[in-house]
């Protein structure tokens, strides 16, 4: 499970109903080392959002959390099964209202069932939006449903004091403060500063390029906070800072001392702060370059778009590779790394334009149009001919999905066609944006692709540790822990004989389903009654002490089983 993520201004929102932070961080305390998500399929990201602005973009999560109050209790809207990647997929709307003592309870059964049902031997198809969209939302909530009697707390409420009150800085004693360059000043009051909802405080945020910081500026970064703000500060999911409790008096010395160490560019999340994923400088998956590129664009937005720069309803986002990692599959003008080739088969480093993504409110969200594909030298130019034909012909106010909305998909193709034609190209174009030579494509296997060790003794290795997890937790009590890495073996130790048959399931339950078909069945081996029924008992009983020990007890008498059977079956073989 992914680590927990929530809206920067959590706790200091002028427009959240009440903090998310303590909420976020006991899902993380709770799921840390939670024998249930120890080996999903894969990744399963979790947020919480301050408020229906949706800053933490539920509607691109597994699970999606938007704070609402109803008869005066707490609770939160739940959206489900979202993701991007390559097949961007909104969430679909779980709960209007979930209490807040249920998130937690929720969450649990939700993992429980994707755990059980997801995919695991095809990676790319291993998320819940896949399993959401193979099943529908209403088979998959029954399932969860049926959880239920399983679950280690049927309600949890969630201490809203548990993390420290924050640390205010020092009262700075008003002085005269000359600021050099005023406009400046003006427009980063403007785009990058704030009132919390503490009267009298501010949220700073800081613009990163890239969201690179040399540990040099980290230290100097780190003095300015001391003096200025609260030592508590945000990582913002656009690669920048979010300062917390700035003094009023403070803000002019601030800017200057950010300034200095060049931290105090306006248009934080502006048409100005391009978002970019690491690409082809350091990923494996990257196609071609999405760092370099996007200096060049913010250069273009700021050089020739001046007025632009406090517009933070267009965002740019870019990605190497279709994965969007830089989040291009829900921007206002999205870019992603591809290939083109030209008439002699000579390949140039190309982007993918897309258009018309964002966020909307409470959950919602646009999943931006591909529209074409084009050299990637060619880029600075695209950004000129749709910037221009926004200012030139969106009506007043109009939010940049809105206007692509209403002149449709083929305007821009039109507007971008002659970019895309390479009939004619320069040498330029062969060579990628940060580099000196011609495009070469080079990939590997990604950082986070995991290669599996299949071997039948290292499952079985694998289910004799889970036992032994298992008991420690029966002999602590943790009942519900117990049964759950009881289960885990008896899913590892049957697929590790259905592998002796060059069985491979691609989920848990075609495990059960697979080992009840050929070996129980058959009469290939001996289970005392159904060994399907037997397994999936596991969430139709309490988690009780007795169930966890005749669960473990009997989980115990299959891998030994299972073991003697291998070697029976390897001595004939070998005979
Ligand atoms: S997988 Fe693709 S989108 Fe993700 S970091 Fe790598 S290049 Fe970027």
């Amino acid at each position: 499970m992914r680590n927990i993520t929530a809206s920067d201004t959590a706790g200091i929102d002028p427009k959240e109903l009440f903090d998310v932070s303590p909420y976020a961080h006991e899902m993380f305390r709770y799921f840390l080392r939670n024998p249930i998500c120890q080996e999903m399929g894969r990744k399963f990201k979790i947020s919480f959002s301050s408020s229906d602005d949706d800053t933490a973009f539920a509607f691109i999560h597994d699970l999606g959390f938007i704070p609402r109050i109803v008869d005066g209790k707490r609770g939160f809207k739940v959206m489900i099964g979202g993701g991007l990647g390559a097949n961007p997929t909104l969430a679909q709307l779980a709960y209007e209202f979930l209490e807040e003592d249920q998130i937690i309870p929720l969450t649990e059964a939700v993992l429980r069932v994707f755990d059980r049902y997801g995919e695991r031997n095809r990676r790319m198809k291993a998320r819940m939006k896949f399993l959401l969209n193979d099943i529908g939302l209403e088979k998959l909530m029954a399932l969860v449903q049926e959880e239920r009697t399983a679950l280690k707390n049927k309600s949890y409420k969630i201490d809203t004091n548990i993390l420290p009150e924050p640390e205010l800085p020092s009262i700075i004693v008003a002085e005269e403060v000359v600021i050099p360059n005023e406009r400046k000043f003006q427009l980063w009051r403007e785009t990058n500063v704030f009132e919390q909802k503490q009267k009298g405080f501010f949220g700073v945020y800081v613009k990163l390029p890239l969201g690179n910081m040399s540990s040099k500026l980290a230290r100097q970064f780190a003095d300015v906070i001391d003096l200025y703000a609260s030592p508590e500060f945000r990582i913002t999911v656009n690669q920048g800072y979010l300062l917390r409790y700035v003094r009023p008096e403070a803000l002019k010395l601030l800017y200057l001392a950010l300034d200095k160490l060049a931290l105090a560019e306006p248009g934080f999340d502006s048409v100005a702060d391009v978002t970019a994923c690491p690409g082809t400088d350091s990923c494996n998956l990257g196609i071609s370059d999405s760092v370099a590129i996007s200096l060049e664009l913010e250069k273009v937005v700021r050089e020739e778009f001046p007025g632009l720069i406090s517009n933070q309803d267009i965002k740019i986002k870019i990605s190497g590779c279709p994965n969007s990692c830089g989040q291009h599959g829900l921007a206002s003008i999205g870019l992603h790394g591809s290939t083109i080739k030209d008439k002699q088969g000579k390949m140039l480093p190309a982007l993918v334009v897309l258009l018309g993504g964002g966020k909307l409110k409470g959950g919602e969200g646009i999943i931006s149009d591909k529209i074409i594909k084009i050299p990637s030298k060619r880029g600075p130019q695209a950004l000129r001919v749709l910037l221009g034909d926004y200012e030139e012909n969106s009506v007043d106010g109009e939010y940049y999905h809105d206007y692509f909305k209403r002149v449709g998909r083929n305007h821009f193709y039109q507007l971008l066609k002659p970019l895309g034609d390479i009939t004619s190209t320069v040498p330029d174009e062969y060579i990628d944006w940060g580099q000196d030579s011609n495009f070469i494509l080079h990939t590997a296997v990604g950082e986070c692709a995991g290669v599996m060790i299949d071997l039948i003794s290292t499952l079985l290795n694998d289910s004799e540790d889970k036992l032994k997890w298992s008991k420690e937790a029966y002999d602590k009590k943790h009942f519900a822990d117990s049964i759950y890495h009881s289960y885990s073996a008896f899913i590892n130790t049957s697929k590790a004989l259905l592998l002796s048959r060059d069985i491979k399931p691609s989920t848990q339950i075609q495990t059960i389903l697979d080992f009840q078909r050929e070996f129980v069945d058959t009469g290939s081996f001996e289970f005392s009654g159904s060994f399907k029924d037997y397994v999936l008992s596991i969430n139709k009983n309490e988690p009780s002490d007795s169930f966890a020990l005749s669960y473990l007890t009997e989980s115990l008498k299959f891998l030994d089983e299972v073991s003697q059977y291998r070697s029976t079956v390897k001595e004939v073989m070998e005979k």
